[in-house]
């Protein structure tokens, strides 16, 4: 089912037009349907808890990174989500979305000592650790504090994710995770440490994967390093795969999520049958761009048409600022005009540029269009790495948020002024 859709001749985002947002809220704005959100999240819940499957051995840990209105966070919350940051400054953000620190993980290669104190004071579920010195770091901190750490090692399975090189992550030559091979010795480590309880295992491969051969595949390698621990008599609890489902972003066919977790538990059910006497083991699931990606639009407004010897340019108020992913990824995202038909405007191809002095500044190329001045667009599947991405390069105010519930529109984010966005800065006395 689509959110965004025309409802006679009007682009929607689901009851409401998008005509009347831009007038309402200006432009370039995002746009976020609550409906798809809430859909999203329950392809994973729903698989979770399919064939009567416990609902406390199974966490859905919503990747932060993704989409971090407080908002989007508040959704997923009272859906039941738990939280994937990689940062403090995430932690921060799901407290204040009314979020429990039970149920957050925390990833990422650089936690500082702050991070894991702050981390350590709301005594997150475990720290996904990416290397032996943050192990020891960790140990520190939370002997300094008289606790103890719960953690899961991040393991890199070394498969190919067959995605762009930018977010392919489980490959050995990357910076993130410990080499498969030096996997055991690292929880031989973390075991005899004092303030660490080895809890877990997990792997994050890449983003963007359409198909769920190469996540089966770094299961079956994490499930040989569990028996491994088990044998040295290091039990674990946990085990997380991280996140990466695809989207349809043109014509993409991505593995459907509940297809994906049926075969997974199926999987790891064996595996418990066959040597743990049934004994379920956790799991957990980190995914991002599957849950958000497709719950939003940005919407934008046409300033100038410029039509050239070799190429025609759509100038609109959005930029690579607002939406970085044509620019860092060549990132492909369609575009539909909010009208589904300006009868006053032929047909031409474009390439959509913003208004910032790069060339790099586009956000489609070659698209055909029967536009005018004025006229407003909708960048489709601009939910996930969107807005969290977004900067303040030309000092431009990023965009405004909203989320659409039916026929109600609620103002998530106000727009940026930009004399707030010098108001940190000082002149020389
Ligand atoms: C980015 C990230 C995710 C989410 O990835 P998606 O492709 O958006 O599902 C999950 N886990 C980690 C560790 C990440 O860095």
């Amino acid at each position: 089912m689509s959110y965004f859709s025309y409802q006679n001749g009007n682009l929607h985002a689901e009851n409401t037009p998008l005509s009347t947002i831009a007038q309402q809220f200006g432009t370039p704005t995002y746009v976020y349907s609550k409906a798809a959100l809430a859909d999203h999240f329950s392809a994973y819940a729903d698989a979770c808890t399919a064939g009567g499957r416990d609902p406390a051995n199974t966490l859905v840990c919503y990747s932060v990174k993704s989409n971090s209105n407080l908002a989007v966070l508040q959704v997923l919350n009272q859906l039941g989500s738990g939280f994937d940051i990689v940062s403090g400054g995430e932690l921060l953000r799901v407290l204040a979305a009314g979020g429990d620190p039970h149920k957050v993980i925390f990833s990422g290669v650089g936690k500082t000592r702050d991070e894991m104190r702050l981390a350590l004071s709301h005594d997150i579920l475990c720290f996904n650790v990416e290397s032996i010195p943050e192990l020891h770091r960790l140990n520190e901190v939370a002997g300094e504090m008289g606790k103890r750490a719960a953690i899961s090692l991040r393991v890199n399975p070394n498969v190919d994710a067959k995605t762009h090189p930018y977010i392919s992550t489980g490959l050995k030559d990357n910076k993130f995770g410990v080499a498969y091979e030096d996997a055991l010795a690292c929880y031989r480590t973390a075991a005899k440490l004092p303030n660490i309880d080895v809890t877990g295992i997990d792997c994050h491969i890449g983003s963007q994967l359409l198909d769920d051969t190469p996540l089966l595949e770094a299961l079956d390698k994490v499930i040989e390093l569990i028996d491994q621990l088990a044998s040295e008599d290091i039990h674990l609890h946990h085990l997380d795969i991280g996140g990466g489902i695809g989207i349809t972003y043109d014509d993409e066919k991505p593995v459907a999520v509940g297809a994906y977790l049926g075969r997974l538990f199926a999987r790891i059910d064996a595996w418990r049958n066959e040597k743990y006497q049934g004994v379920p083991l956790k799991v957990m699931f980190e995914p991002g761009r599957s849950i958000v990606g497709n719950a939003g639009i940005l919407l934008t407004e046409i300033q100038y048409l410029k039509y050239g010897v070799s190429k025609n340019f759509a100038v609109v108020d959005a930029a690579m600022n607002d939406l970085m992913r044509p620019a860092m990824y060549e990132a492909w995202h369609g575009v539909q005009t909010v009208s589904q038909q300006n009868p006053d405007a032929s047909s031409h191809t474009y390439d959509v540029v913003g208004p910032i002095c790069e060339s790099g500044d586009w956000l489609a190329r070659a698209r055909e269009l029967a536009v005018a001045e004025g006229d407003l667009l909708a960048f489709q599947s601009a939910g996930a790495y969107g807005m969290t991405m977004a900067s303040n390069y030309n000092t431009r105010g990023r965009a405004a948020e909203v989320m659409v519930d039916g026929d109600q529109v609620h103002l998530i984010r106000k727009r940026e002024e930009p004399i707030a966005l010098f108001a940190l800065e000082s002149l020389l006395p």
